[in-house]
Order: C-alpha cells, then structure tokens, then sequence
C-alpha cells in the first residue's frame, strides 16, 4: 500500500499535478524564529513547571489522586500562563498499584533481591515459593516444552542493556518485559522474573508495564536489579536448585485518567492546530522527573516562549498533557493518546502536524521531519534556526512519534521529532532514580529552545505537511 501511493504521488509529480510542496520560509521568519529561540533558551519557565510538579506531587501513577491532582494543578499552570481554551478530558481507566513487595533466594545462605513489580502484575495472593528456571532469551522461553515450568518460576536474563544515544537497545528487552509474564504461564510457571530493561549497574530495578493477553495478566512479574540478576544467574550456574520466595500486594482497580489540554489560539488561521505532546503519569517508585515531567515542561516552555514573542503565529499552537501513558489495559482503549484522538473527531483533519517530547531533558541532536519535507524549503529554514544550538537534520523521516501521538499519526496527521541525547536515559528511566537532580538546566534549555523554534516556523507558515510527497529516494534508507 505504501508503495503504490508513492508511486501515485511520483507519477502525479511527473505529469505537473502536483505545485512545488511547501511555499519557502522568508527571511523575515526565519529572524522571527532565531529571536524565539534565543528568547526560549533564556526562559526559567521549564525549570519551574517541572519543579513544582515533581515537588508538590511526586510519583504520578495512571489514575492514582497524585496524577489527577497534577492535572488540575498544571491546568491552572497553563491559564496563568496565558493558555486559552484550557480543558481537562476525562477518560476511564483500570489503574494499578503496587502495594508492597518482597524477593529472596531460600534455603541455608538466604539472600534479599532487590525487585520491582512489572505494572499491571497481579500479586502473589500470600507467597509463591518455587525453583527458578533460567532462560536467555524470550524465544528459548517460548520454545520450553508444554508444561515445563509447572510449578516453577521462569527467570529471562537476556543481559546488560547497552548505552546508547538513541537509547536502541530498549525495544528488545520491553518484548521480554511485555511477553514474559504470559509466555510463562503458556508452560505452567507461577511467576516471571526478569533482568531490568535498563543499563545502569546498581541496585536499582526499572519498572514498566506488561501486556495483557485476552483481558488477563496470568501471573506476577518482577524486573530484578542488574546486580541482582547477575548474582541469581551466578547461582544458577553453580549447577544446584535455586529457589526464590516472591511476595506483591500489587492489583488493579477502577479510576479514570485525563488529559490536560491548553492552546496559543491562532492569529489568522486559528483552526490549524499544531500538538505538542508529553505524558502526565509517572511510574510510582521515582518522581517522573524525566519520565515525563520533562516533556511537559519543555513544550510548556517553548509554547510559551512563542506566545510571549509579541507577535502570536498565524496557527494554534496546541500542548497536550496526556494522562495515562505508561499503563497497559485489557482493552486497547485506555491511554490519554487513544482519548484524545477520539475526543477530537473529525477535527483531525486539522491538525497540521504534532510532536512528542518523552525522552528525558538532556540535550536535543536531531530533529525527523514527515516524509515529504526531506529537503524542502522547510526543512532547509529548520536546519538554518536549529544548527546553531547543535541540532543536525536527520536524514530518517519521523513516521510514529511515540506513544501519545502515535494515535495521531496512524490516523493520518504528519509527525516530527526532536531526537534527545537518551545515553544516560535508561541508567533512570522507571527506577526509583528518576528525581529532579537528575536533569540537567542547560540541556533542558537546550530542548525549549529547539521546540519554540522549530514550532514557530510550523506556526507562522502555511506549509502543508500533508500536501507534501516524498521524493523519489527520500526516505528510501
Ligand atoms: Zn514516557
Ligand atoms: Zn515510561
């Protein structure tokens, strides 16, 4: 399908059909765009916002009175900050919490491990003791013969997670993290435990969520710290049974999320809407610093940096401040990303483009464009504002977004990204190590700036992301 709608665009192209996308940014807007900018790196708006929210809220679980309290908060954040039309949308939700947990290996040398409850686990109901049974990948626990594990407790330790810029070596282990407890259960095991999806040394387990497969979560799951996975894994080496005792209180329960929703309306063409996104929950063992308080501070603080520019742009400038990111459900319509789309119905045709800011504070290097604005004017004006803070244009178009905006982008609306320095990322990200301290001003600054920017010459532009067609080559990599 995507290759005979390119085609189509190519030969439609060829025949002259089609105008030369995206009419060229002057230089007027340009200057415009570099004075918001500077004027955006120079902001304190970011650094407040995400002050008080970690403060006065702490950890902000899906559907828990923290989040929906720093719902309201920050809806009043935004209206004295200038926001219009400020709304908070309302959408049920299957919240989950996690009560208290314990994990130790039995018998004549007892030994505490440091573990994490999987979100959306079920507890023990009392204690599950039983012998471990250890796998290397998800595939070999998959391929564990029928019945294998009755009575037993699979354990994946697939190994450390690698640094990386673009934080790549995340997507493998949330497989493990989303399959394991259900893959377990297919052969009889009681529980799940796996090494932490993340690349720090201490003892820090990372929490994050599991899938629901047919409505259930079948058994309890735990992230183990790395040191802890290692030392379990040495002992399983040694070639003896070992055997864990796991306890959780953790369960669900009825609550609703909600989404937290403010515009800089439009000055000519009010009804063109640009989101910029984040998420508002948290996991429950850190305070959401940079998962994803930061997010929200940054595109607080660029949107506000345009709307105090003295010349508010052509197009609404809209941020969302979605609840109920981190969560899974059994049905497929419980995030703040699903709400909003519906909530916005047919009005998405309008939405000219969106972007999502969930990747920490440190400092912005690239910035994806839609497909069609490889290489256009656009793309070269962006790169003449965003070079001189040291962000390069990437030469892979932005087609998903991330999670919030994702909804959006599968029905159709163009997404962009700014991609973020994630190489220390995931030594925090759902880990009880995810506080304040751990962003750093300047590089936050950074990001405020490339977002006022970049969004100001979307906003005071006609250009028409959905209008644009990739170029033969374009987006070929
Ligand atoms: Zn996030
Ligand atoms: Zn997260």
């Amino acid at each position: 399908m995507f290759l005979s709608a390119r085609k189509l665009a190519v030969s439609a192209f060829a025949l002259g059909l089609v105008a030369t996308p995206a009419l060229a940014q002057d230089a007027t807007t340009i200057a415009r765009a570099e004075t918001v900018r500077d004027r955006a790196m120079a902001s304190n708006i970011a650094l407040d916002y995400i002050t008080q929210l970690t403060t006065r809220f702490g950890p902000r679980p899906a559907g828990s009175r923290s989040e929906q309290d720093a719902a309201a908060w920050a809806a009043d954040y935004m209206r004295a900050h200038g926001f219009q039309n400020v709304r908070i949308e309302e959408f049920p939700l299957v919240g989950w919490e996690r009560g208290e947990e314990s994990a130790s290996v039995v018998g004549d040398h007892p030994q505490r491990l440091v573990v994490a409850a999987l979100g959306h686990s079920p507890g023990t109901n009392g204690v599950i003791e039983a012998e471990i049974v250890r796998f290397t990948s998800l595939e070999a626990l998959n391929a564990a013969p029928a019945g294998s594990l009755a009575g037993k407790i699979a354990f994946v330790d697939a190994g450390q997670m690698v640094r990386m810029q673009d934080g790549a070596g995340y997507g493998p282990l949330t497989r493990i993290r989303g399959a394991g407890p259900s893959a377990a259960a297919s052969k009889g095991a009681l529980a799940f435990i796996m090494r932490s999806a993340g690349s720090d040394d201490h003892r820090m387990p990372h929490t994050g969520t599991t899938r629901y497969v047919d409505g259930r979560v079948p058994v309890p799951g735990f992230a183990l710290s790395a040191p802890d996975a290692d030392q379990l894994s040495g002992l399983v080496a040694r070639g003896q049974p070992v055997r864990v005792r796991l306890s959780s209180t953790a369960h669900t329960y009825e609550t609703h999320s909600q989404n937290v929703i403010g515009d800089i309306v439009g000055r000519t063409r009010p009804n063109e809407v640009i989101v910029l996104g984040s998420h508002m929950d948290s996991w429950d063992l850190g305070t959401g610093a940079i998962d994803d308080g930061a997010g929200g501070a940054i595109t607080l603080g660029a949107a506000k940096a345009i709307a105090d520019s003295g010349r508010r742009p052509a197009r609404t400038i809209r941020v969302v401040l979605y609840g109920s990111e981190e969560v899974a459900q059994p049905t497929d319509t419980g995030n703040g990303g699903g709400a909003y789309l519906r909530g916005i119905g047919n009005a998405v045709d309008n939405h000219i483009i969106a972007g999502e800011s969930d990747f920490g504070a440190d400092r912005v290097y690239a910035l994806g464009l839609p497909p069609g604005a490889q290489g256009s004017d656009f793309a070269r004006a962006a790169a003449e504002v965003l070079y001189p803070i040291g962000v390069l244009t990437s030469q892979e178009p932005e087609m998903h977004g991330g999670a919030d905006v994702g909804p959006l982008a599968g029905a159709g609306v163009p997404v962009f990204g700014l991609a973020q320095d994630g190489t220390r990322y995931f030594d925090l990200h759902h880990t009880a190590d995810d506080t304040l301290n751990k962003i750093d001003p300047s590089q936050m600054s950074q990001n405020v700036a490339a977002w006022a920017g970049l969004v100001w010459l979307i906003a005071d532009s006609d250009v028409d992301f959905r209008a644009m067609r990739a170029t033969e080559g374009a987006g070929a990599h």
